[in-house]
């Protein structure tokens, strides 16, 4: 069995097929599919996708760095806050900071992270990174949000071995996905001084897609071209990638 473990299956560039999409996946193996959410205005395509199927669709409640605008991420994060209240959510995500499409932002941002942390650690969940150039900010927020009760995924991790092992001492799983397959990708070089204990599996579908689709939209079924890149670096079979990363995963989710 795989995992995806960040999917945006909800998002229209499935709508037209995405019963084949989600046919095509099961078929490569994939059963659980981990949901990040972006903001209030995907919260009901997300929770429908869940309703139509309730045994492998698993939602995560949180405002997404590059939606925390000056003018609304007040109001967004207390429809998070009072989601968070409502009912279960695998995870708290994604949350973060992201620099590269927006730096004038950064103090709200980092403000967005810190709290939603916050509410993780209230409710015992795990939280699920988003990191667009701006390591050095999100590792001081972690700095300061530090303990036993941090824990979750370093989402489409692409930094150096370095900032992997600092990534993994605040209890984070590094999510990798089609970047690995990419010529210039460059976390190929070095993931396999990385234990595999601390990978789980993602397409961040519908971005991201692996050699040979990369350009194209991604789908969780192309999770195999990362687990065959995987079985290279690591020099282990298909089927124990498959195992130890699933195991990864259903460890940090509860559900
Ligand atoms: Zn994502």
């Amino acid at each position: 069995m795989l995992i995806d473990s960040h999917t945006h299956l909800y998002s229209e560039e499935f709508d037209p097929d995405i019963d084949q999409v989600i046919q095509r996946a099961n078929e490569a193996g994939i059963q659980k599919f981990y949901l990040p959410a972006i903001d209030s205005s995907y919260t009901e395509r997300m929770l429908n996708l869940e309703a139509k199927y309730p045994q492998q669709m698993f939602p995560m409640m949180g405002l997404h760095p590059t939606s925390v605008k000056p003018e609304s991420y007040e109001s967004e994060l207390e429809q998070v806050k009072s989601w968070l209240d409502k009912r279960n959510f695998s995870a708290v995500g994604e949350i973060g900071i992201d620099l590269y499409w927006e730096k004038s932002t950064l103090e709200i941002q980092r403000e967005a992270f810190k709290k939603q942390i916050g509410w993780a650690k209230e409710k015992s969940l795990p939280i699920v990174i988003h990191c667009r150039e701006s390591f050095d900010e999100i590792f001081e927020v972690l700095e300061e949000e530090n303990g036993d009760k941090l824990f979750g995924i370093f989402h489409c991790f692409t930094g150096t071995k370095e900032q992997a092992e600092r990534a993994i001492g605040f209890n984070m799983k590094l999510g990798i996905g089609g970047v690995v397959t990419f010529k210039n990708g460059k976390i190929d070089q070095f993931l396999n001084e990385i234990p595999l204990e601390n990978i789980v599996l993602e397409t961040d579908s519908p971005y991201l897609s692996p050699v040979p689709f990369r350009g194209k939209r991604n789908e969780s079924s192309y999770l195999k071209y990362v687990v065959s890149k995987l079985s290279a670096i690591y020099e282990i079979p298909e089927n124990e990638i498959a195992q130890i990363t699933s195991r990864n995963a259903s460890s940090v989710f509860a559900i």
